[in-house]
């Protein structure tokens, strides 16, 4: 069966948890700078330039909110947080987007499921392995996506597969591996996100 492209739309940024209105649940996305968030984003709503795609580090350093609707009911919102780990960032401008996204994670009452990206050619970083600690110790519910999947060989695939998982600390099925160039698992990405925002 066919996953439509979800209906996403643009609604604001915000700098601070704080300054976003109450609303209908919400599901976050964060990952390391350069992990595909973007991509990802566009592909699952099916649009060239709704999340900005860049390969300039630092571009994206708000709280994004996109709305998922159907008419004029709003089931939802996907929430696109800062992308960490940006090497030529000053150290006092980095702590801030980490306050802005710990700060979002922890208060926002809308969450329900944070979409933890790690690049599945590289494999799990420190930094995603801190957010992922950092995760489970705050019991904040959370799945990880590996990103980027048309880059790792056929022949590799198994391997890479187990030790992505391992290097989370999960098991091979918790890890859903999507590719936002070739469509791979962004289906089942799409009915995940769809699942959550109009059911919960
Ligand atoms: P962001 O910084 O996390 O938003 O990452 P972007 O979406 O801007 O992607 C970073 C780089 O990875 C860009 O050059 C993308 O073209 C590339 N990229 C993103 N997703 C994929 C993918 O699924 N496959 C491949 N091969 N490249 C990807």
């Amino acid at each position: 069966m066919t996953v439509h492209p979800l209906p996403l739309r643009f609604v604001r940024s915000a700098v601070d948890v704080r300054d976003l209105p109450e609303g209908p649940v919400e599901i976050a996305i964060v990952g390391r700078s350069n992990v595909g968030k973007s991509s990802l984003i566009n592909a699952v709503a099916n649009q060239k330039s709704l999340a900005h795609v860049s390969n300039t580090p630092g571009r994206t350093q708000l709280i994004n909110q996109f709305q998922f609707y159907r008419g004029s009911v709003n089931h939802g919102m996907v929430i696109d947080l800062p992308g960490y780990g940006y090497a030529k960032v000053p150290e006092k401008i980095r702590s801030s987007w980490q306050r802005m996204i710990e700060g979002y994670l922890l208060e926002r009452q809308e969450l329900a499921l944070v979409f933890v990206l790690v690049d599945g050619e590289i494999g799990p970083t420190k930094l995603d392995i801190q957010m992922l600690e950092w995760l489970r110790h705050n019991e904040v519910p959370h799945t990880v996506v590996a990103t980027k999947a048309d880059k790792v060989k056929a022949t590799k695939r198994g391997d890479r597969y187990r030790e992505l998982a391992e290097g989370c600390q999960l098991d091979l099925g918790d890890v859903l591996w999507v590719s936002a160039s070739k469509g791979a698992g962004i289906e089942t990405l799409r009915s995940r996100i769809s699942d959550l925002l109009t059911l919960v």
